[in-house]
Formats: structure tokens, sequence, C-alpha cells
């Protein structure tokens, strides 16, 4: 009953129409109070975030993504796997540089808190990649990059490569890019601080197998463990390396790792070595036995025999060299298929027993800081000759 009395007249509709001219008015003013200042605030944030991506290059890296967004499509289409990955990448869109573009606000303050390019090497494919977005295998891919390609490369670690598209960190695998006109050397210093006595088959196909990674032997008089003394040579050998112009990959560069001898071979297969430094350090019941010895598989390996001459070499020179430039007792180069760090490697490898630890001196010796330098000269020296041959 009461609604029909509210039947509107002509009275009515004038302040009906009254109404709904100060509702219009309210609702613009409303507009202006929610959107309108929110240019200020919002290029506000993008400087907060960007100050904040100069110490935490992760953020940046999400928000630097967006340019490389033309090129997804057309890989996208070839690659139906990485589409099932790509929707957590979605929500980047709204950040679409072109609308950035159109506002002199933002644009003004974003390069000014840009962070500053990381310094990178040039780096050539030597095989068509996938750019990643994250190093992993389960992150997306936005495009294939073609071998024979030079890529600017911010870091070199041995599962991932960082490189620099325009100014976004991406990520290929390790073992893709090769130092314009370098060697590339791995290093491995043997064994690690706890031992993996899991078993693993002395070579590819192998029935026999062996212990994956010991922790090595120790030293008689010092107490030194021999994983610690192998990485303070490796350490010195990279640094040296480096310095002569080589490419350097480090198997390890800490204690705390679990990677078997295979493993450790496949690293270097991978990463397509030029030659692979496995750096030990020998034992013997006999405490007067002393000196440096290399060791290399035999011509009959079953596993890769057609690297002998190679490995023969390196060994030889190596040894030559190390022995040169300590003036220690010379052994001699050990041939041996019963290393499963050798027998997996597809790459010229040599392992270096740098010395007796249960020889009271010689033990002594490899403890110190000289005594290790000159090792690890000596072993730079054999690499180089043994490049010089070639
Ligand atoms: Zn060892």
């Amino acid at each position: 009953m009461a609604q029909q009395k509210k039947r509107p007249n002509k009275s009515n509709a004038t302040l009906i129409g009254i109404i709904i001219g100060l509702s219009i008015l309210l609702f613009a003013l409303l507009f202006w109070a929610l959107f309108g200042p929110r240019n200020q605030p919002h290029s506000h944030n993008e400087t907060t975030a960007s100050t904040l991506s100069s110490t935490e290059p992760t953020a940046a890296t999400t928000d630097h993504v967006f340019p490389f967004q033309p090129t997804t499509p057309s890989t996208e289409a070839t690659e139906p796997s990485s589409q099932v990955t790509e929707p957590s990448t979605e929500p980047a869109v709204p950040f679409d540089p072109t609308t950035e573009g159109t506002e002199p606000s933002s644009g003004v303050t974003e390069p000014s808190t840009e962070p500053p390019a990381p310094a990178t090497t040039k780096m050539r494919l030597v095989t068509n990649v996938s750019v990643m977005r994250q190093p992993s295998a389960h992150s997306s891919s936005i495009g294939t990059l073609l071998a024979g390609n030079e890529v600017d490369v911010v870091k070199f670690d041995k599962d991932w490569v960082t490189i620099l598209i325009g100014e976004d960190e991406l990520y290929i695998p390790a073992g893709t890019v090769r130092e314009l006109g370098k060697y590339l050397i791995v290093i491995d210093a043997g064994h690690q601080a706890k031992a993996n006595y899991g078993k693993e088959p002395v070579g590819p196909g192998a029935t026999e197998e062996k212990t994956k990674v010991t922790s090595g032997t120790q030293g008689v008089s010092t107490g030194l463990p021999e994983y610690q003394l192998n990485l303070m040579v490796a350490l010195k050998l990279q640094a040296i390396l480096e310095e002569r112009g080589y490419q350097v990959a480090m198997i390890r560069s800490t204690h705390e790792v679990n990677i078997s001898n295979a493993e450790r071979a496949e690293v270097a297969n991978n990463l397509h070595a030029d030659a692979f430094i496995r750096v030990h350090a020998n034992g013997s019941e006999d405490s007067s036995v002393n000196g440096i010895m290399t060791i290399c598989q035999t011509k009959e390996n079953p596993y890769n025999s057609a690297l002998y001459k190679d490995c023969k070499e390196l060994s030889t020179l190596v040894l030559d060299e190390m022995v040169a430039a300590t003036g220690a007792n010379k052994q001699y180069v050990w041939e041996t298929d019963t290393m499963s760090g050798i027998n997996w490697c597809q790459i010229p490898v040599t392992i270096v027993e740098m010395g007796y630890m249960s020889n009271p001196e010689e033990d002594e010796k490899m403890s110190t800081d000289e005594y290790q330098q000159k090792l690890a000269i000596g072993i730079a020296n054999g690499i180089d000759k043994y490049f010089e041959a070639e």
C-alpha cells in the first residue's frame, strides 16, 4: 500500500532529477579521489620497488622480463611443453612496457633507479639452447637461441649460465657456451667432507661397481684431510689458469658436497672441457715413499681408449712440469682402468697425485701455501705445454 502512494508526480520527478545530478557529481568526485591521484603513489611505489631491486636482484628480474614477451608466442608454438608452465608468468602483463612509455612520470623515475648493468663476458653458443626465466628445468622457456650466436654471460657455474639479454638476467644450461678463443679447464678437487659409500659402475655399462666417493687420505704429520688439501691447491690452480686466460669451471668450491666420481666426470663431459684435472694426494703404507704421480687410462681401456693418447700426453706433461716446479721426486704416469672418475670421461683427463700424505716431510711441505703454489704452477705449466703441443 505505501508503495503505491509513492508513485512519482511532477515535483517528485524534479527532486529525483536533482538527486541523480548530485549522485553523478559525487561519483565523479569519488572517481577522481580513487583513481586521479593514483599516479602519484604509483610512481612512488615504482621508485621504491626499483630501489629495493638494486639490493634484491630477484625482484628486478621479474619486473624486467617483459621486453621479451613479444618473442614468446612464436617459440611457445613450437614448444608445447613450455605452455604448461606459461600461466605463472602471465600476471606480468599489466606491466606491459608500452603503457609505461605513455606515462611520463614513471618514464622519468625509471632510468635513474635502474641498477647498474652487471659485467658480462662474450661467449659463443656451442648448441641450440632454450632460454629459461629461472635456473631450473621446470622454469618456463622464453625462446631458443641458435648455436654459433654470441651471448653476454654474467655468471658461469656447473649447472646454469646466467646471461644478459637487454636488461634481463636469464638462464641457459651449463656446457652450452664457450668463451671466445679460450680453453676450458675443469678442475676437480678430489673427495669431499663426507664420503658416500653408495656404489656406482666403474665405467659406462660396467657390471663392476666401486664406492661413489670417499673422503680420501690424511696427513700423517699434519692431520690435514686430503679433501681439504686438494681444494686448497685446486683454488690456487683456478686462479693461475684464469690469470693465464683459461676458462675454468670447478667441480666443487666447498667441502660440503655430495658428488660421486662418475658424476664429476659427467660434469666435465657436459661442459665439453678441453682438459679435466683431478687433484689428489697419495698415501702409502711405506712412510718413506714420496713424490708426484699422475694417472691416466690404459690403451686397452674398454670405455674411452680413444682418449688414451691425449690423456697420456696430458699426464706426462703435467707430471714433468710439476716435478720441475717443485723439485719433488718424480714417480711415473700410472696407467690403470680402475678409476671410475677416468673411465666415465669423454674428455682428456689426468689425476694428479701431488705427493704422499703418508710421508711426514712431504705432508708438512704440502700443507704450506708456498709449496701448494708451486704445485699449482707446475700443473698449470703442464696444461700450457699440452695445448702448445696440440
Ligand atoms: Zn684422493
